[in-house]
């Protein structure tokens, strides 16, 4: 509003006239992923609700269809392939499409022959449908005004419409972890002040997903509005007692945990901290009590943990045959910065931290506070370190012992890891 008032030079008195951004005819509730049994069924069955009976008796174009936001490419295409072997059409959507599928399947779902699609944020911009029935974040969003926008896709034509979030703590760490990554590692204020402030919204976006206060009234407050008349237009306003009862036994499974769980605030990133940051938190597990409690706890939050890993298993197994071109492995391939480390050297070394981390991370799979991190993720976390080392070290031995020291650190922190869980 004021950014309207300046750009327009607008002088006073002006009179201003504001729409609510409250919408009666979208539910909003959360779901926590971790106390579900099977997720994805959970996820089929809340399309079909939303759908309605007999939704596919109805012409193609007024069809009810619906989006599924997903973190990351994989993400898309692994939840699209479960989706649609338990019997829901699902197409993926992403940047990795050629553009021609990419647009065939846009124009499918826009004529109501493709019911659900799994896509990044980049979809759904400049897309004005009204027959969206629901809205379901698979990973939550990263600011209050994204979440505000993507959900608002539902229910255009003014029927209700549901908006889901599927969220779970790994996803929360994993977000999270990549934020403070960013704001680590981009130099100018603004940059920082930008990511700043997508950390505050995101700090925002967790109390909106694991505290029972209306949905409708936290999304309202963000943009300055009243509290809006909800009533029975989100999952807490209409069943108080079962959210409150769904929100301990969530936090109930990391409450008894051993590994202590740190807040927000606290989070470290566990390969952002590099050498120091491993060693740090090794110390940290090592400083945990061992009571019989505890112990059942973790083995019980282990098996809750290794159970997910398992079903994922098949989609990491499909993303590895997406292996990446050999100029993509590293930052800068053509720079000449040492001269005798040549990229195949550096791809080399590239290979080994995927490879080290991937081996830290099985060593802590069985507890909740190492991220979630995909494929791609690991690729990236390797590179900046690969880039770093060639970036700062003045000659082949100090690049050499400087990716050398940090794998071993890896594999020590792994190994003190294994022997503490
Ligand atoms: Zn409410």
């Amino acid at each position: 509003m004021d950014d309207i008032l300046a750009l327009l030079k607008l002088c006073q008195p002006v009179a201003i006239f504001k729409t609510s951004c409250f919408r009666p005819n979208l539910f909003y509730d959360v779901i926590f992923k971790e106390t579900l049994e099977d997720p994805y069924a959970d996820l089929t069955q809340f399309a079909y609700s939303a759908l309605g009976d007999h939704w596919e008796m109805s012409p193609p174009g007024e069809r009810g269809c619906g989006i599924i936001y997903c973190r990351t490419r994989d993400g898309c295409e692994d939840l699209s392939h479960r989706l649609t072997k338990l019997g829901l059409h699902t197409q993926p959507y992403h940047a990795g499409i050629k553009p021609g599928i990419r647009q065939e399947t846009q124009n499918g779902w826009m004529d109501g022959r493709i019911p659900v699609i799994a896509a990044t944020v980049s979809f759904g911009m400049g897309i004005d449908k009204p027959t969206v029935r629901f809205v379901a974040h698979w990973c939550v969003s990263q600011t209050v005004a994204g979440y505000y926008q993507e959900s608002g896709r539902a229910g255009r034509d003014g029927k209700p419409a549901k908006c889901r979030i599927y969220y779970s703590r790994k996803d929360r760490d994993t977000i999270l972890f990549l934020l403070k990554k960013d704001e680590n590692s981009i130099k100018t204020k603004s940059g920082r002040m930008k990511v700043g402030a997508t950390i505050k919204s995101f700090n925002t976006m967790i109390k909106y997903c694991e505290e029972s206060v209306c949905r409708h009234y936290l999304l309202a407050r963000e943009f300055g509005d009243d509290m809006p008349d909800c009533r029975k237009h989100c999952d807490v306003c209409c069943t108080p007692k079962i959210v409150a009862q769904k929100i301990s036994k969530f936090k109930s499974i990391f409450l008894g945990s051993k590994i202590k769980y740190k807040e927000n605030n606290n989070f470290s990133d566990l390969y952002g901290g590099g050498r120091e940051g491993v060693q740090q938190e090794t110390h940290e597990y090592q400083r945990e009590d061992n009571s019989n409690q505890e112990k059942e706890a973790a083995a019980a939050l282990s098996k809750l943990i290794s159970d997910e890993f398992s079903k994922r298993r098949g989609s990491k197994e499909k993303s590895e045959k997406y292996v990446k071109t050999r100029s993509t492995k590293v930052i800068q391939p053509s720079l000449k910065k040492i001269p005798e480390v040549s990229v195949v050297m550096r791809e080399k070394y590239f290979d080994k931290l995927v490879e080290e981390i991937k081996l830290h991370i099985k060593s802590c799979n069985s507890n909740q506070h190492c991220p979630n991190l995909s494929d791609s993720d690991i690729k990236q976390c390797a590179s900046d370190f690969e880039w770093n080392s060639f970036n700062s070290k003045g000659n082949i031995h100090m690049y050499r012992r400087e990716i050398v020291n940090l794998t071993k650190s890896l594999r020590e922190a792994s190994v003190k890891l294994k022997f503490t869980l």
